[in-house]
């Protein structure tokens, strides 16, 4: 990987524009945060400039906390509102209230630049609990009616994918918005078309809900193996889906934490063994 990014690296030494776009449209953004701790500050910021929007969305939402308030203050407009555009809305709410810690005019400011339809559902993202399921969650996820026929559904997919944080289940809800089941894209698939969904849809549903301790939701991912949980409020109205991808970003910083609690315990046995 090294050696693939050295180009990169010698055209940013280089300030080569041209040749930097072309690197960069073939650059994974997983291969981009590997190395993000060696970029100089400089080169970071024209990597997030230069990027695809889609990948600099990518990168972006990987940041610290801080980090992403300060680009958020600092990259050029265009590219501030292309990153808002292009983070899911979890993610979204996550980097707006890293900005409302350090900058809350800005952050009020570039919540009124947002779609007025984003703006209200961050807004009810941010009022959830960091460390609990419902500020994991995101609001794109597929739901359907019970009543409705396999090629209705497959149909409505094709308009719900593109905003969908994942199209691999779908999630059967009752006319109040209450989780009633759940099929897999698979389910779907190989179903004749003019089944309906409360024929094939998994009734027994596992779930969380909005306050339910991310530990316990990464602990029913893994024992389960979904790779997506959904996630319902008092009333048991479907609300959010967690993917995994946010739980193993959970279960990193839980870690980390306990890697430095172990350090700390660690700090005085070395010194009385001495
Ligand atoms: P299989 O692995 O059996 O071939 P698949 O590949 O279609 O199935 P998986 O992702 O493995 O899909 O999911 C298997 C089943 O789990 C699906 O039929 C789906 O309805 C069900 N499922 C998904 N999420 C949940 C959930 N949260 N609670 C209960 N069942 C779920
Ligand atoms: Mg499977």
């Amino acid at each position: 990987m090294e050696t693939s990014l050295s180009p990169l690296r010698q055209a940013l030494q280089e300030g080569d524009t041209l040749k930097l776009q072309r690197l960069l449209e073939e650059t994974h953004p997983q291969d981009l945060l590997a190395v993000w701790d060696d970029l100089e500050g400089e080169h970071r910021y024209v990597v997030l400039t230069l990027l695809p929007k889609d990948r600099a969305a990518e990168v972006f939402a990987n940041l610290p906390a801080e980090e992403q308030a300060e680009y958020l203050k600092t990259l050029p407009p265009w590219r501030v509102r292309e990153l808002l555009e292009e983070l899911s809305l979890d993610d979204l709410a996550d980097a707006l209230q890293a900005v409302e810690e350090e900058d809350p005019d800005l952050a009020r400011r570039l919540k009124e630049a947002l779609d007025p339809e984003t703006r209200a559902e961050v807004e009810e993202l941010t009022q959830y609990e960091e460390d609990e399921a419902g500020g994991l969650m995101t609001p794109e996820y597929v739901a359907v009616r019970e009543g409705m026929t396999v090629e209705e559904v497959i149909r409505f997919l094709r308009r719900a994918a593109p905003d969908a944080e994942t199209i691999y289940y779908i999630y059967v809800v009752d006319e109040a918005g209450r989780l009633k089941g759940v099929l897999s894209l698979r389910d779907l698939i190989v179903a004749d078309p003019k089944t309906k969904v409360a024929e094939i849809m998994n009734p027994k549903v596992v779930f969380a809900r909005t306050d339910t301790d991310q530990e316990e939701v990464a602990r029913l991912m893994a024992d389960y193996d979904f790779t997506v949980l959904p996630v319902v409020d008092e009333d048991g109205v479907l609300v959010g889906i967690v993917t995994v991808d946010d739980v193993l970003d959970v279960l990193e910083e839980e870690a980390t934490e306990d890697i430095h609690r172990m350090a700390a315990v660690d700090v005085p046995d070395l010194v009385y063994s001495q």
